[in-house]
């Protein structure tokens, strides 16, 4: 389809080289644009840094000798401000309009678009659905046929499932209800089904022509590690070591775990700062024009240090805490490496964090909406299901999360799980599984963990089992072919399935401390995944 010449293929080309100085195009980048060139609504799939921003940005100079204005709907001020700097040193009419602009640049923003002379306008999305005098100027430029197309970037802010949900977003849908015939294109670097489909229907996209490619970033490396006391000096002797003087990024949790952990690298010769959503702006930006120009070189940061970061020398990425959900994850992840080098993506993970998460979702006042708050709580169990996972490729489960299947041979080692092995197989543990759940019907109460547990399962004649009694029990010994991690992640999908369930209003530290009580009985097969090599794990 690339081949095939249209109407405007010459000063497609043409600007392609002359005014965006770039030779060719990459992989989707011209099918997406002839499709809204053509007049279709698209909807592009690219992951960060697979390069979006053209696939709206050079349509809106191929105005084959008319006046036409596309309009870019983003939802953070300073994306729009990095782009319409980047577009005017190309010597692209480009303008923004935001709530935040003083009214004397907002008038003379508002005069240029009217005019029509602007090829692209980049609003915020409040300001495009709520704004009478932006509606006003678009109702004319489309009476004038000036109206050449809506883009919506970051188009995942429109759906609830996303990981960063936008309110304002929701209100977008006005656009295509009003002008039908205005092709539209949503474009995003969350893939997952349900975010794809509450973007085509929240924003009224016919036959979207969808545009989409392999997430896979095979020059990250992906890794989970237990989570310990050592952790933090382990990440500090590593930085300071095998990423020597290399650009990174450490994601924390909270405000003050970004202060301390920075603190702590900098007491160890490390040049590092921290950035959250508690400082100043100022204070904020310097931080972030301090690393991207790489005076420092680590920055400890919350989940709001990220989007629009295009920085390509960034060596190494870690999680101290576990995320909030995948989608997060691999966005973050995917800082890492944009020279196409490779990156070093790390994290910690203890089920103690999960478990702090979780508590911290189910209190958070903000979340009033129940749904909404059970798809946080089902995403942090996602993200639970990866870190417990210690036979799969990585990026396989991170990629099956967007719904890709990855072929494991082509993981060839990046991560740690198929680092370790990649030949894992699928067993039937159901009969064992009844066994275990036996177990805990039988004795699963206040005082006994999961860990307790998987001791009796697997025969351990330690002095408290001997003398409850419980090494006579006919299930004891039963689960000893199985290794300890084994049964832990049986537990883990007992727990998920609903057949276990945990206690509440115990304090739960961790595996340790998890108290677990029967729940239902096992009805269907249990299909877990086992890793070949790892001999002593049970055979069918
Ligand atoms: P995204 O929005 O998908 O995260 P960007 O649009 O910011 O990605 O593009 C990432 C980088 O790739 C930018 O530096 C951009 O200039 C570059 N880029 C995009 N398309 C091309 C291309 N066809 N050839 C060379 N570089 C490109």
């Amino acid at each position: 389809a690339g081949d095939k010449r249209y109407p405007w293929t010459d000063e497609l080309e043409h600007n392609l080289q002359q005014k965006f100085k770039l030779k060719s195009f990459r992989s989707n980048q011209l099918d997406a644009i002839n499709a809204i060139l053509n007049g279709d609504d698209v909807f592009v799939l690219m992951p960060t840094g697979g390069g979006k921003s053209l696939c709206y940005q050079l349509p809106a100079t191929v105005n084959q000798g008319k006046d036409s204005t596309t309009i870019v709907v983003s939802p953070l001020i300073s994306l729009m401000q990095d782009q319409v700097e980047h577009l005017r040193a190309l010597h692209i009419n480009a303008a923004m309009i935001s709530s935040k602009d003083s009214s004397e640049a907002r008038r003379d923003s508002f005069r240029m678009f009217r005019a029509g002379h602007l090829d692209l306008i980049y609003l915020s999305p409040e300001m495009l659905s709520k704004s009478e005098q932006c509606k006003s100027t678009i109702k004319k430029l489309y009476e004038e046929g000036q109206l050449a197309r809506i883009i919506i970037d970051e188009a995942h802010c429109v759906s609830s499932w996303g990981h960063d949900f936008r309110p304002d977003y929701k209100l977008l849908s006005f656009f295509k209800r009003q002008y039908p015939d205005i092709p539209m294109m949503a474009l995003t670097a969350t893939a997952s089904v349900k975010v794809r489909t509450d973007i085509i229907n929240n924003l009224g996209l016919k036959n979207a022509l969808m545009f989409k490619q392999s997430f896979n970033r095979p020059n990250l490396i992906y890794m989970v590690r237990p989570k310990n006391k050592d952790s933090m000096f382990e990440m500090i002797t590593e930085i300071s070591t095998k990423f020597r003087s290399k650009t990174g990024i450490v994601y924390c949790n909270s405000k003050k775990q970004c202060e301390d952990t920075s603190r702590l690298l900098v007491s160890n010769g490390l040049s590092c700062a921290f950035y959250h959503a508690g400082m100043e702006n100022e204070d904020r930006s310097e931080v972030q024009m301090k690393w991207q120009s790489s005076e420092i070189k680590i920055v400890c940061a919350t989940v709001a240090f990220g989007m629009g970061i295009d920085k390509p020398d960034v060596r190494f990425v870690y999680h101290h805490t576990m995320p909030r959900s995948l989608e997060g994850y691999y966005q973050e992840c995917g800082r890492g490496g944009r020279d196409g080098k490779t990156s070093f993506c790390t994290m910690y993970y203890q089920y103690a964090d999960f478990k702090s998460l979780e508590s911290q979702i189910k209190r958070d006042k903000s979340l009033t909406n129940k749904v909404l708050k059970q798809r946080h709580l089902e995403k942090l169990h996602d993200v639970l299901n990866y870190c417990s996972n210690t036979i799969e490729c990585r990026r396989k489960l991170v990629l099956q999360y967007f719904n890709e299947n990855f072929n494991v041979a082509l993981c060839k080692k990046t991560c740690d799980n198929c680092k370790a092995s990649n030949e894992v197989e699928n067993r039937d543990v159901s009969e064992d599984a009844k066994v275990l759940l036996s177990i805990v019907e039988k004795i699963g109460y206040e005082d006994v963990t999961a860990n307790y547990i998987i001791d009796v399962y697997r025969g351990s004649q330690q002095q408290k089992i001997v003398q409850s009694g419980h090494a006579l029990l006919e299930e004891h010994g039963k689960g000893s072919k199985y290794l300890k991690e084994d049964v832990q992640r049986m537990i883990q999908l007992l727990l998920d399935k609903g057949f276990l369930k945990e206690k509440t209003g115990t304090n739960s530290f961790g595996f340790a401390n998890t108290y677990v009580k029967f729940g239902k009985r096992l009805s269907s097969k249990l299909i877990m995944t086992f890793s070949i090599s790892k001999s002593i794990s049970a055979k069918p």
